[in-house]
C-alpha cells in the first residue's frame, strides 16, 4: 500500500472517529460546509481550545482536511459551470464566486477589476508574520471548447467512470479548487502558519495576463511584493505505472521572442516576375532563419532535470546524467535532437507560423510577412536575439521587427519551497522523484519571477499522461479521488513550507 493511500485511510478513520465521538453527520461529504450551521465550527473551535495537544490539532487539522476534501468536486462543478471563457473572459463571474466561498469561510476577499468584467480575486490568511508569505495563484479563464469534440458537454461538469469533465478542470479551474480548499482547512482548523497564504485567482492568463497577474502587480504590488514564493500551475505529479512517483516542479519557462518579417519588393502582374520579388525574400529569409545551424546550451534546470530524470531510464542514465557531455557526441545528439519536445529544451526555436502576401495569384504584392514564433532559453533576451538574425538575413528589403518578448527568468532550484516540495514526495513514495523543470510554454509565473518573487509551477494533483493531453482539447478530465487527495497534499506542502 502506498503511503498515500494509508495517509487518505488516516483520514477517514480520523474522521470517523472525530464525527462518532462530536460531529455526527457534519463530516459527510454532502452539504457544502458553507451552509453548515455556525454550531458546527464552534464544536470544532472548542475541541481544538480543550484538547491543545499536538496530536488534537493535528486530529482537528485532518478532520478539517477530510471535509475540505470531501467538498471538491461540488465546489469545481459549480465552477466549471460558471462561464470565463477567454476571449471574452467575465471572469468578475468566477471572482465573486470565489469570493463568496471564502467570505462563507470566514476569509476576507476582495475582488478587482481590471476591466469592467475581467475581475481578479485576491484573500489572505495570516500567518504569525515570521517568514515571508506564499502566494497560492492560479487563473479564472479558459480556453474555449467545441462541443462537438466532446464526448460530455464541456460546462456542465459531468462525472463519468470516476473522472469529473469540464472545460478548464485541470487548467486551472482544478488547481483554484485545490488551493482553495486547503486554505479554508487551514482556516478552519485554526492552524497558524509561519506565512501568509495569499490566495490569488486571475484573469487574461490564456492571452497573455495583462489584464490579470500583470495588472494586479502594477496596481497593487502593496498586497503581494512582500511576498517569497509563488505556487502556480506548470508542474503536476506523474504517476506512470512501475516508475516511481515524479514530481514536476516548474522552475523555469521559455520565454517568447514573437516577431514579424516584412520582406518588400516591386509590385506588379504575375506574369512578369522580376528575378527578386516581396515574396521570394520573404521565403529566402525564413528559409534561413529555420536553417540556421542551432546552438546547443544546457542550462541549469535541464542539466538538473536530466540528471533526476536518469533514475527513470536506465539504458541512458548515465547519458543523462551528464547531459552536456553526451550532446557533443554526434550520435547521442542526432537521437536527442529529433525529438522536438527534446531539442527545444536546449536550443532557441524559430517557428514560422502566419503568412499574408498577395491576395490574388496574378499579383505580385509590394510587401510580404510572416509572423515567427521563437522561443528563447532563460538568460537570452530578445534584442540582442532579433539582432543576430537580422544579422543573418536582414537587409534594406528584409525587416525583422518585435511582436512580443518578455524577459527569460527562473526560480532557484535549492531553496525553503524544494525541499518541502521533496518532504512532499518522499512521504508519497521514498523512490519518488522532484523533476526541475523547464517549461516550453509559458504562465503568469514570469511576472512574479521579473519582481523577484520565486514563482513555481507546482499542483500536488497526480496526473495521468490521458489527463494532461486533454489540457486545452476535448474531454478535458480530472480523477475524482486524486483531486481530493490533492487537497490533502496541498495542505501538507504548505504545512511543510511554513509549519
Ligand atoms: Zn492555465
Amino acid at each position: 500500500m502506498s503511503s498515500i493511500k494509508s495517509f487518505a485511510l488516516s483520514l477517514s478513520s480520523c474522521l470517523l472517529v472525530l464525527s462518532a465521538a462530536l460531529l455526527p453527520v457534519t463530516l459527510l461529504p454532502a452539504p457544502a460546509m458553507a451552509q453548515e450551521p455556525p454550531a458546527v465550527r464552534t464544536g470544532i473551535e472548542e475541541v481544538a481550545a480543550t484538547v491543545g495537544s499536538k496530536a488534537g490539532v493535528q486530529a482537528l487539522r485532518r478532520a478539517a482536511t477530510a471535509r475540505a476534501s470531501s467538498r471538491a468536486v461540488e465546489l469545481l462543478s459549480r465552477y466549471v459551470r460558471i462561464d470565463t471563457v477567454n476571449p471574452p473572459g467575465n471572469e468578475s463571474r468566477g471572482a465573486h464566486f470565489l469570493a463568496s466561498v471564502l467570505e462563507e469561510s470566514g476569509i476576507n476577499a476582495r475582488v478587482f477589476e481590471s476591466r469592467p468584467g475581467r475581475g481578479n480575486v485576491y484573500a489572505r490568511l495570516r500567518g504569525d508574520g515570521s517568514r515571508r508569505p506564499v502566494i497560492l495563484l492560479s487563473h479564472i479563464d479558459v480556453v474555449p471548447a467545441d462541443p462537438g469534440q466532446w464526448s460530455v458537454p464541456p460546462f456542465e461538469a459531468v462525472v463519468k467512470d470516476g473522472s469529473l469533465y469540464g472545460r478548464g478542470v485541470l487548467d486551472c479551474k482544478g488547481i483554484t479548487t485545490i488551493q482553495l480548499l486547503a486554505m479554508l482547512a487551514l482556516k478552519e482548523s485554526g492552524t497558524t502558519l509561519s506565512r501568509d497564504i495569499i490566495f490569488l485567482a486571475t484573469a487574461d492568463e490564456e492571452t497573455g495576463g495583462r489584464l490579470g497577474a500583470a495588472w494586479m502587480l502594477d496596481n497593487h504590488y502593496d498586497l503581494l511584493g512582500d511576498a517569497e514564493f509563488v505556487l502556480n500551475e506548470g508542474g503536476f505529479i506523474h504517476r506512470d505505472p512501475g516508475k516511481p512517483v515524479v514530481f514536476k516542479l516548474g522552475v523555469a519557462e521559455k520565454s517568447p521572442c514573437w516577431f514579424r518579417v516584412t520582406a518588400t519588393g516591386e509590385p506588379g502582374h504575375g506574369s512578369r516576375p522580376a528575378a527578386e520579388t516581396a515574396v521570394t525574400r520573404l521565403v529566402d529569409a525564413l528559409a534561413k532563419l529555420t536553417a540556421r545551424e542551432k546552438k546547443i546550451e544546457v542550462g541549469p534546470v535541464v542539466a538538473g532535470y536530466y540528471a533526476a530524470y536518469a533514475a527513470l531510464d536506465e539504458e541512458r542514465a548515465r547519458q543523462y546524467r551528464q547531459l552536456e557531455r553526451s550532446l557533443e557526441s554526434v550520435e547521442f545528439r542526432d537521437w536527442f535532437m529529433a525529438d522536438p519536445a527534446a531539442a527545444a529544451l536546449v536550443t532557441n526555436t524559430v517557428a514560422p507560423t502566419m503568412l499574408e502576401a498577395s491576395v490574388k495569384t496574378n499579383i505580385i504584392p509590394a510587401t510580404a510577412t510572416a509572423q515567427v514564433d521563437s522561443r528563447l532559453l532563460p538568460g537570452h533576451d530578445c534584442v540582442s536575439f532579433l539582432s543576430e538574425l537580422r544579422q543573418a538575413v536582414g537587409g534594406p528589403n528584409v525587416r525583422i521587427e518585435p511582436i512580443l518578448s518578455f524577459a527569460s527568468t527562473q526560480s532557484p532550484m535549492n531553496n525553503e519551497l524544494t525541499e518541502a516540495v521533496e518532504r512532499v514526495a518522499a512521504t508519497m513514495d521514498e523512490r519518488a522523484i522532484v523533476l526541475p523543470a523547464l517549461l516550453g510554454g509559458f504562465t503568469d509565473s514570469h511576472y512574479f519571477r521579473e519582481k523577484g518573487i520565486h514563482a513555481y509551477g507546482m499542483v500536488p494533483l497526480e496526473t495521468s499522461p490521458e489527463e494532461r493531453s486533454t489540457l486545452h482539447g476535448p474531454d478535458e478530465r480530472i480523477s475524482v479521488s486524486s483531486l481530493q487527495d490533492a487537497v490533502g497534499r496541498m495542505v501538507k506542502l504548505l504545512l511543510e513550507l511554513g509549519g
